[in-house]
């Protein structure tokens, strides 16, 4: 049983409505965006004014035409910035995620057993990020969420890590729609990637914001689909596949985020999305955390929480985002006269960007954006009738850098992470085309340093404060505040809505079993669980009162299923690490590489005998060409003593051995050589040819030349199996050898005839793919 597209919008009409309907209509976007204007102008002037920078300057809106009446025009800078780059077809960006291991059995009870409520997180517990899970009644399913996480070795290529959604694949009846929670790439980064693999009919819900997010990354990937996905707003209760759903306003760090309810006649599951509880919503988009929805629930009675964890360690409330606003505005007035601002932000965080402008305003500045993202989520704002301003007051960068008045110009970045394309960055060490730092600049930090980023993040403020420019950032700034719940705003939740059962999600593992025993110590909650991605838990029905024992549900895992990480390149490589080989790129990366190209001169056909007790003469001669990368070579005596080491040993070997074993010998002798020399275990690949069966030609590394067509290592690796060098690496998993694409063009095997190997003239008649 599955509720279509189609069905689940006609089951509620009000509540799901197409985006794409709602993003083409531009007199109820217009609408929106006046609402948004309207907020943003009475809390400028609510509460902050500073005496001087008053007089804004204009001369480059009035360059551009920009006046009063130029609200709503999306600048040609925008629109430069906001073009979509075509990803996939919508099939090529999958790799290997939806073809691999996907023959794991369903982890839940069998059909028609088992507990009725039951919960199988995918991603997203014991880690932060990849937040992924599915929420069941008996055996109907919904996804809640799609997210990727950002792996901690970008510096071997890995760019995105995703959640195993694989085993879904055969599954994909059970799964009736996708709800998304916010617009956060740790809840949708991976939507790409796992709704190829459920039915194409299943809908996605989100609310409009989030949707328009969503639209731009699925057109992206060639998978947009209107009739598909579907918004809905904030409050609206409907039914879709085994639960009424009803969301409920959190507040968190991106606007339009929601938690959820899922009402069954089993019990009802509350999940609070990612949330912090903002006090002063009025400072900014009006947005407040929905109080009354979880007292209500609390009152109805849940069977199961599941709370963001992220903070739990952090006592104390967060702050406001609207005294952030006004750290902002002071830091921006201490700076009046002296030159440019510079602040950096996540992108994402549209209230901070609300902020930023009311304090440029207060202070006479325009502000101007480098990097492509901020442009991106203010316009998906700005179409959700979500945004603070209009992006069309935006100044374009590059004419504002050449151009505008330093004392009138706030510059926003992104790159507070530091990462290594992002405009900031780029600018710290000069590498940035158009923005080049000032000694008279002021960088506000309006950020947080992310684990694991910290090295970089100090690197480049090292580098931006070499140019004299002053900087502010840390603690006592106040130029930040997390988008996550502190311990006394998770108190308060897990007793105002006291459930029978308590389930921390979104976090390390030591964060979650530090909120299950807050929960248990502090809000008086007995059925706290711990589980890990895979394990799949379920609740029973909650008893009546008029039923024997505690008015409990009990929970119990009911089953297990074994979850990869699939791991994604930026391109279209996608796949496990055995697949997308991270222990080789590591390896490389640690130990180096070495590639040997060995031509022997004097060797007889491998099927040459002996005569009984007469001896095969020994001494293999060759000609070496060894290349070593990522390793230290002693300038060159490394490449020299292991010409030695080979020749050496080769002398030793009998005039009829294989090709085989002369790689395997060669092979040997480099990887020890290394050791002796630099103890280094390198990867090493070596093809071995007879003379005149092709080679390297003369001149730069190996591989730069013709491809070999002898058939040695390489050719082995034409008919799809390793050389013998690579099997003798002792590494596992398939070798990224180097494969040439003909053989020579006698069509005779060179190894078995070596006098008939073609020459150097055949080979160049050979046309290379
Ligand atoms: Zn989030
Ligand atoms: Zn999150």
């Amino acid at each position: 049983m599955r509720a279509s597209g189609t069905g689940a919008a006609t089951v509620a009409p009000k509540a799901t409505r197409s985006s794409a309907t709602t993003s083409s209509s531009s007199c109820s976007s217009r609408g929106r965006f006046r609402r948004g204007r309207r907020r943003a102008a009475t809390v400028a002037s609510s509460r902050w004014s500073f005496g001087e920078g008053r007089d804004v300057a204009v001369k480059a809106g009035q360059r551009r035409g920009r006046g009063g009446g130029g609200g709503g025009q999306k600048s040609p800078f925008l629109k430069k910035r906001l073009r979509l780059r075509k990803s996939s077809d919508g099939v090529s960006h999958l790799g290997s995620s939806l073809k691999s291991r996907g023959n794991r059995p369903f982890p839940g009870p069998p059909k028609g057993q088992g507990p009725p409520l039951r919960i199988l997180p995918i991603g997203g517990l014991g880690e932060i990020g990849m937040n992924c899970m599915l929420v069941g009644h008996k055996d109907r399913y919904i996804m809640l969420d799609a997210g990727l996480m950002f792996p901690d070795f970008a510096e071997i290529g890995m760019q995105k890590v995703l959640p195993d959604t694989s085993f879904l694949h055969q599954w994909k009846d059970l799964i009736e729609c996708v709800i998304i929670t916010h617009g956060h790439e740790d809840h949708i980064g991976a939507l790409a990637w796992v709704l190829p693999g459920l039915d194409p009919s299943t809908p996605v819900y989100a609310t409009k914001f989030v949707m328009n997010l969503i639209e731009r990354r699925m057109k992206e990937y060639n998978l947009w689909n209107t009739s598909r996905f579907k918004t809905f707003e904030v409050g609206q209760r409907f039914q879709t596949g085994p639960f009424e759903f009803e969301s409920f306003r959190v507040t968190h760090s991106i606007p339009d985020c929601i938690g959820c309810i899922f009402r069954s006649e089993s019990g009802n599951i509350v999940h609070t999305g990612d949330w912090r509880i903002e006090e002063k919503p009025e400072d900014l988009d009006g947005d407040a955390f929905d109080r009354t929805t979880l007292e209500r629930i609390g009152q109805e009675g849940a069977t199961l929480l599941m709370s963001d964890s992220t903070n739990v360690l952090a006592p104390g409330r967060t702050t406001s985002e609207s005294d952030v606003g006004l750290a902002l505005a002071n830091r921006m007035a201490g700076h009046h006269g002296k030159g440019r601002i510079i602040a950096t932000q996540f992108a994402s965080n549209i209230n901070r960007l609300g902020l930023l402008k009311k304090a440029a305003d207060a202070c006479g500045r325009k502000l101007a954006f480098a990097g492509p993202s901020l442009a991106q989520y203010l316009d998906a704002a700005h179409r959700a009738g979500r945004a603070p301003f209009d992006p069309a007051e935006l100044l374009d960068i590059e004419e504002a850098i050449d151009g505008y008045d330093a004392n009138k110009l706030v510059i926003v970045t992104t790159g507070s992470q530091a990462e290594p394309r992002a405009a900031l960055n780029l600018a710290a060490f000069g590498a940035s085309p158009f923005l080049k730092i000032q000694p008279d600049d002021l960088i506000l930090y309006s950020a947080k340093v992310i684990p694991g980023n910290e090295s970089r993040v100090m690197k480049m403020m090292n580098s931006l404060a070499g140019y004299g420019c002053e900087i502010a950032m840390g603690r006592d700034e106040n130029l930040h505040t997390s988008g996550h719940a502190y311990q006394e705003e998770q108190k308060e939740v897990l007793k105002m809505v006291n459930p029978d059962n308590f389930l921390p999600v979104h976090g390390e593992y030591a964060f979650l079993q530090a909120h299950a025993a807050m929960a248990e110590q502090h809000c008086g909650i007995k059925n706290t669980n711990v589980i890990r991605n895979g394990q799949m838990i379920g609740f029973g029905a909650k008893r009546s009162a008029s039923q024997v024992g505690e008015l409990s549900s009990l929970a119990k895992v009911v089953g297990n299923v074994k979850l990869f990480s699939f791991y994604n390149d930026g391109g279209k490589g996608t796949g496990t690490s055995d697949q997308m080989q991270l222990y080789e790129r590591m390896k490389i990366a640690q130990e180096g590489i070495v590639f040997t190209n060995v031509e022997v001169m004097n060797r007889l056909a491998s099927k040459t005998k002996a005569k009984a007790r007469e001896k095969v003469p020994t001494g293999i001669q060759v000609n070496l060409r060894i290349t070593a990368r990522a390793m230290w070579i002693d300038e060159g005596r490394l490449i020299s003593e292991m010409n030695r080491f080979v020749k050496t040993r080769l002398k030793d070997l009998p005039l009829n051995s294989s090709l085989n074993e002369i790689e395997k010998v060669v092979s040997e002798e480099l990887r020890r050589c290394c050791k002796s020399h630099n103890n280094k275990r390198p990867e090493v690949i070596v093809m071995a040819h007879d003379s005149g069966a092709g080679g390297m030609s003369s001149g730069g590394g190996a591989y730069r030349g013709r491809r070999p067509a002898g058939r040695s290592g390489a050719a082995q690796a034409v008919k799809g199996q390793q050389p013998s060098s690579a099997q003798g690496a002792g590494a596992k998993g398939p070798r990224a050898v180097y494969k040439p694409r003909g053989v020579g063009s006698s069509g005779k095997n060179p190894r078995e005839s070596p006098k008939e190997n073609p020459t150097a003239e055949d080979l160049d008649k050979i046309e290379w793919p």
